[in-house]
């Protein structure tokens, strides 16, 4: 039986296992070598783990840095106590200004018009603002191109209120081994770094691998690594597995909140789309839906583990609500587990028992990724620290 911690208003919660969270960080911190940072992606409320918590224990296990997407991410960490640095991987519009130089947020830049905007700021207020040089080696996403970097850094370096904290770029097939796709972009990065530091730029701390990168291309390390998903116990792709050892962080919890054995051919959920097939059916709720991020493409395709046993969900997820199937007479068949009750625990991503649903199955079932999968969980759960 999974630990019973909930929140007090509601039979439902993400469950974060901050033991996990740190065991991950170590085990990266022991692909990096020493003098290597590492940055952690807690963007995204650290990929649905809950950031503050999450930032901190990286930060006890080894986190140098940390990496978030918008300007509101980067000040929710500092007004929890995070004084690490942080970088913000994009630019904000340019009304975020104020705020990132108020948190000490690191920007990356890519556009002159943003880097005007944050220099003339920074100036007016007394402050240096530093930001991460992003370079766009392929992925056709942000980033100055490989051609325009150096320009780039020429047009905005007279500014006094602007400094080169880091040169990074982002990988778009770094899972992918042997991939020529990723040799010409970590071709194109090195390439860039040396036609900066030629023309006698400083290029702050040079970074590119992300967690499959890490734990693929150590060779691509530089000055630091950034690291999301792994620290989160789930592998990047199928290839990083055999590579490193990790511990999922995330369960989903609820509690049964009615149960009923209904008469044969009694239909579930909106449109009936699953109908009592025999005797001796239960037909238990639960009080999750799809307004908590249980994605309805689910519906009639995933299950849930109560009492240590499978069952299978049925009818279609709610927005607030979905069912499950449990087939009486086969628990008294096979097993000695009692029935379900009200109250009881059902385990909808984690371990209960000898059983495990994990995110990556739950992202098989719906086409996705396991990133997707954690993400979606959203803030109508309470995160409960175990
Ligand atoms: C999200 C992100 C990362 C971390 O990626 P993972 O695959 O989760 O390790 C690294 N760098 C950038 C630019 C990102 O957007």
């Amino acid at each position: 039986m999974p630990t019973v911690k909930y929140p007090k208003n509601r039979w439902a919660w993400v469950e974060v296992d901050l033991n996990a969270i740190r065991k991950n960080t170590r085990a990266f911190k022991a692909q990096i070598e020493r003098g290597t940072k590492m940055m952690c992606a807690v963007k995204a409320d650290a990929y649905g783990h809950g950031a503050v918590e999450c930032a901190k224990t990286m930060h006890s296990a080894g986190a140098d840095q940390f990496a978030v997407a918008t300007v509101d991410e980067g000040i929710e960490l500092r007004k929890g106590g995070v004084t690490q640095p942080i970088l913000m991987l994009n630019e904000s519009p340019l009304e975020g200004i104020d705020d990132l130089l108020a948190y000490d947020i690191m920007p990356a830049i890519y556009t002159t018009e943003f880097a005007y905007a944050y220099g003339e700021r920074a100036v007016a207020l007394d402050k240096v603002g530093k930001y991460h040089l992003a370079v766009d080696t392929g992925m056709t996403r942000i980033g100055v191109l490989p051609e325009d970097a150096v320009e780039f850094r020429h047009s905005i370096d007279f500014h006094r209120g602007l400094e080169c904290a880091g040169t990074f770029t982002h990988f778009a097939t770094a899972d992918v081994i042997g991939d020529w796709d990723f040799k010409q972009q970590a071709r194109r990065f090195a390439d860039t770094v040396g036609a900066l530091r030629q023309a006698g730029f400083e290029t702050g701390l040079v970074h590119c691998d992300n967690t499959p990168g890490t734990l693929l291309h150590p060779e691509f390390h530089y000055d630091m690594c950034r690291v999301g998903i792994g620290l989160y116990g789930l592998q990047a792709a199928e290839t990083t597995a055999p590579r490193i050892a990790l511990t999922p962080a995330m369960s989903v919890r609820a509690r049964v909140t009615r149960v009923i054995n209904p008469a044969v051919g009694e239909g579930v959920g909106y449109g009936l789309t699953y109908r009592v097939p025999k005797p001796n059916i239960q037909i238990a709720t639960v009080p999750v839906g799809y307004a908590d991020g249980l994605s309805r493409v689910l519906s009639n395709n995933m299950d849930v583990i109560c009492n240590g046993t499978r069952a299978r969900q049925v009818g279609r997820i709610c927005m607030d609500q979905f069912m499950f199937a449990v087939d009486v007479n086969s628990i008294r068949a096979y097993h000695p587990a009692r029935s379900v009750e009200r109250g009881d625990v059902v385990t909808i991503i984690g371990r209960d028992g000898d059983e495990e649903i994990t995110a990556d199955e739950m992202a098989a079932r719906r086409n996705t990724i396991n990133y997707e999968v954690v993400c979606n969980f959203s803030q109508r759960l309470d995160r409960v620290f175990v």
